[in-house]
């Protein structure tokens, strides 16, 4: 029965996967590994839609797909912080971060469709923050029209897309109120995890919003890619909206250039444009997923010029205390006026 509406995002929603005794059914593990992620559980709980858990190719803890929404013991290993990046130091309201110049982010509700085990936000699950009120609103509102330098609003959560329509056409309309902002970004995991959120009534609310709308969304894998997916920028791309990715490098999961290599062109295949790969944040609860800046680098050196440049995203990452991001690049120079040819060897230039 269950099969007639698993196109519907509310029956995925309703269904989602959210205990250790879920998963360990739909995976066919035993006690001993359902023991193992139950701990973890109780710490950083557990989610995943129906669909996301169906995109895995096997039970094991290695596949992609399992590695990042089941809870692993090694996510209690000390070290890192809990909000190093310092956002809520840059709040002028409470769910507004204003750090740079143009640029505001605005947080809506923190449910996902997906607990992604390498969240820089995983500190944020267990606190319950619903959609925002229209007071909530008319703050930010009011806020941006005092600073009219700011651009664009990154609508992000959570996940804004988990809200019913309702409210993410509240939202849009709030925004729509303030002259100075162009363009608003959404961020969302839900192409990933809930293609089944972009309806054309979703998509008809985005045709009608008077700002230019991107979506900023967040594959990791090549086997996220899935077919549900692909429609879904269709139909997005038709009612306006462009589509960007961000990814984060996750050791022993895509930190290697023939994964992310399958990831970047797949994405530019269902016309989606890979904009940023991130190295991971020391956050507490995600440090085993850090490879180090050196192993970024060199996968960024091996993508260059053997993909499509346009497949090739900025390899980023943000510094403590709210010092913003870092772009980095491989080094291809070989002393004075003189780089690294893409083939080995040097060439001089002037
Ligand atoms: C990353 C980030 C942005 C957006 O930066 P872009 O380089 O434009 O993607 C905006 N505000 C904050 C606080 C951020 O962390
Ligand atoms: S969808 Fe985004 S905010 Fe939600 S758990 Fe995953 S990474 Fe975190």
């Amino acid at each position: 029965m269950e099969i007639l509406h698993d196109s519907d995002w509310k029956w995925q929603i309703n269904h989602a996967l959210r205990t250790p005794e879920q998963f360990a059914a739909f995976f066919h593990w035993g006690e001993d590994q359902l023991q193992k992620i139950g701990e973890t559980a109780e710490i950083y709980p557990m989610l995943a839609t129906p669909f996301y858990v169906s995109l895995a190719k096997s039970n094991d803890m290695d596949d992609p797909i399992v590695a990042q929404c089941v809870a692993n013991p090694r996510e209690l290993e000390a070290g890192g912080e809990d909000d190093p990046l310092g956002e809520e130091a840059s709040s002028p309201l409470p769910r507004l971060v204003h750090r740079y110049p143009d640029r505001a982010l605005f947080l809506t509700c923190n449910v996902c469709a997906v607990h992604c085990r390498h969240c820089m936000r995983k500190r944020l699950w267990k606190t319950p923050l619903g959609a925002p009120s229209d007071e909530e609103l008319a703050q930010a509102v009011e806020y941006l029209k005092q600073n009219p330098q700011v651009r664009e609003v990154l609508i992000s959560g959570g996940d804004p897309l988990l809200l019913d329509d309702m409210h993410v056409k509240r939202i849009l309309d709030a925004f729509q109120k303030v002259p100075s902002l162009e363009m608003l970004r959404i961020g969302t995991r839900t192409l990933v995890a809930l293609p089944q959120r972009f309806t054309p009534e979703l998509c008809s609310i985005f045709e009608n919003c008077q700002k230019t709308i991107w979506i900023a969304t967040h594959f990791n894998h090549h086997q996220e890619l899935s077919h549900e997916a692909a429609l879904a920028v269709r139909r997005l791309m038709a009612a306006g909206v462009s589509v960007v990715n961000q990814s984060v490098l996750l050791k022993g999961i895509n930190d290697s250039a023939e994964i992310l290599g399958k990831l970047f062109t797949g994405l530019l295949s269902i016309r989606i444009k890979p904009y940023y790969l991130f190295h991971g944040d020391p956050i507490q609860g995600t440090t085993c997923f850090r490879t180090g800046l050196e192993a970024g680098l060199a996968i960024m050196e091996q993508l260059r010029n053997n993909i499509s440049g346009m497949a090739v995203p900025t390899f980023a990452f943000d510094l403590p205390k709210g010092g913003g991001k870092v772009r980095l690049e491989p080094d291809f120079s070989a002393g004075k006026n003189c780089f690294r040819r893409f083939d080995g060897g040097t060439e001089e230039y002037k």
